[in-house]
């Protein structure tokens, strides 16, 4: 009844301390950690995933653009972005990737669902002026003007038609979750909040009869670091990016759950082959 396909749109490259902040030390001092780690972690994929559901097909994310790697596209001003390495082939974008797919994103798409406004989930919105486009409203609020330009996000990039459909965690909640915002009818593919990578960050959930798919964007960059319980080195609010990793762990005791962090090399192999977190 419900399919889901991972769809890679370039390779994003981090500092081993991005990845997963050490323990003990505090959101700030992880941040410094960044500057000062001189390891990179393998170039990471950039991954996007369509949903395929009877009320239509939902793109969850939107990848980077090859843009990022020109001069002049990154604010200069902001020394975070030499931390992290984005490299994306005209080719990769996911308007390109869908279209290779026989998927024309104009017709064939019934939402594009943000999990939040992060540079590397917002770099394809290009594609889809047409489309319907789905955001948590917490994350949005602190993803614009000189406050998101400060905390990875690019409003001055966001195409100008931009005006995503905001939406509130109030719907029914949905095991360790307390609210959700439901995308189709039946209830099968709903936002959860995440929060912790950023404040208001969701994940998607979609509840196939045998299996549960759980999108997490970046609440987690990876089911080891979910497993251990390891935040990375970017959140603000390391209580709730535990919490997050905590309602995640709990929610997939209780049914068979696929996870599928947006950079976790290992996602679109566990998809593949079904794998559940155990
Ligand atoms: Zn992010």
């Amino acid at each position: 009844m419900i399919k889901v396909t991972a769809i890679e749109t370039g390779k994003a490259r981090m500092k081993t301390a991005q990845r997963a902040g050490r323990e003990g030390r505090g959101a700030i001092g992880r941040k410094i950690d960044i500057f000062r780690d001189p390891d990179w972690v393998d170039p990471l994929p950039i991954l996007c995933f369509l949903i395929e559901h009877p009320e239509g097909r939902f793109l969850v994310d939107t990848g980077d653009t090859w843009r990022n790697s020109e001069p002049g596209y990154l604010p200069g001003w902001n020394p975070f972005y030499r931390q992290v390495s984005i490299r994306v082939a005209p080719q990769e974008e996911i308007g390109p990737r869908l279209r290779d797919m026989g998927l024309d994103p104009a017709r064939d798409l019934a939402a594009v669902v943000l999990t939040h406004f992060h540079h590397d989930h917002t770099g394809g919105l290009d594609h889809f002026p047409h489309n319907r486009i789905v955001g948590p409203r917490e994350n949005y609020a602190v993803s614009t003007g000189i406050k998101g330009m400060t905390m990875g996000c690019l409003p001055q990039r966001w195409p100008i038609w931009l005006k995503p459909e905001l939406v509130a965690m109030d719907g029914p909640p949905i095991g360790p979750f307390a609210g959700s915002f439901p995308l189709t009818s039946d209830g099968r593919i709903a936002l959860a909040p995440t929060p912790g990578h950023v404040t208001g960050h969701c994940s998607v959930i979609a509840r196939d009869d045998d299996v549960t798919y759980f999108i997490a964007g970046d609440a987690t960059y990876s089911q080891d670091n979910l497993r251990a319980e390891r935040t990375d080195g970017v959140s603000n609010d390391l209580a709730a990016a535990r919490a997050t990793l905590r309602a995640i762990k709990a929610f997939a005791a209780e049914r068979p759950t696929v996870v599928l962090p947006a950079h976790d090399p290992d996602s679109a192999r566990r998809l593949a082959e079904k794998e559940v977190f155990a």
